[in-house]
């Protein structure tokens, strides 16, 4: 029994679901293969594999590479997407 009251929304369908009738500036089916779900509050996403939340999202943002960028260590992330894809992300990243 999990005391997290989320399902596990493991599955890309069941993160997809959670976006129906959420206003959001990037394609659900986009954030969705990146392994986010909406919490239904504005336009915040949790990972479901390392828990990680993003908001504030502008439309031109990449949801792959935005998880990159700050949630690295995601193991669903390495597993998708690879270390390399990871570290140039991370090499590319213009803030200081
Ligand atoms: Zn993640």
């Amino acid at each position: 029994q999990h005391a997290n009251t989320h399902v596990s929304m493991g599955s890309y369908e069941e993160r997809l679901d959670s976006f129906a009738g959420v206003q959001h500036p990037i394609d659900p089916e986009r954030l969705a293969r990146a392994g986010f779900y909406s919490t239904g509050t504005g336009d915040r996403v949790l990972c479901f594999c390392c828990g990680g939340g993003l908001k504030g999202w502008q439309p031109e943002e990449d949801p792959w590479e935005e998880h990159a960028k700050h949630y690295p260590g995601c193991r669903f992330l390495l597993e998708e997407k690879g270390q390399e894809f990871v570290n140039n992300v991370q090499l590319q990243d213009p803030q200081r």
